[in-house]
């Protein structure tokens, strides 16, 4: 086979799958981990409230366990950072002024 045609068949291949790459290592690690966090914590409630349906667990204990998963859910929450005027949610902390209003932060 031509030495030519392998390596322009790899750098085609490379053209091909880049964007999953670039996809994949540089936006997933913005967005995605305080979301799994999020999704972590609720699916943690979650159990717990189950727990506390079928009486595994009595309800002082439900509480005792719930507290911390709420408090991190907040600060969750504050980190996000959300527009004081019309609250919509920032996908980038460093911005000035909001995406959606134009106000100042
Ligand atoms: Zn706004």
């Amino acid at each position: 086979m031509d030495l030519l045609l392998v390596f322009y068949s790899l750098v085609f291949i490379l053209i091909l799958v880049s964007p999953f790459f670039l996809n994949h290592f540089i936006f997933s690690k913005s967005l995605i981990p305080d979301n799994n966090e999020r999704k972590i914590l609720l699916d943690n409630l979650r159990d717990l409230k189950a727990e506390l349906d079928t009486g595994k667990i009595n309800f002082e204990e439900f509480e005792n366990l719930s507290i911390p998963i709420t408090e991190k859910l907040e600060a969750l929450k504050v980190d996000i950072h959300s527009c004081k005027s019309c609250g919509y949610e920032l996908k980038n902390i460093n911005v000035k002024f909001c995406e959606n209003c134009g106000a100042k932060l």
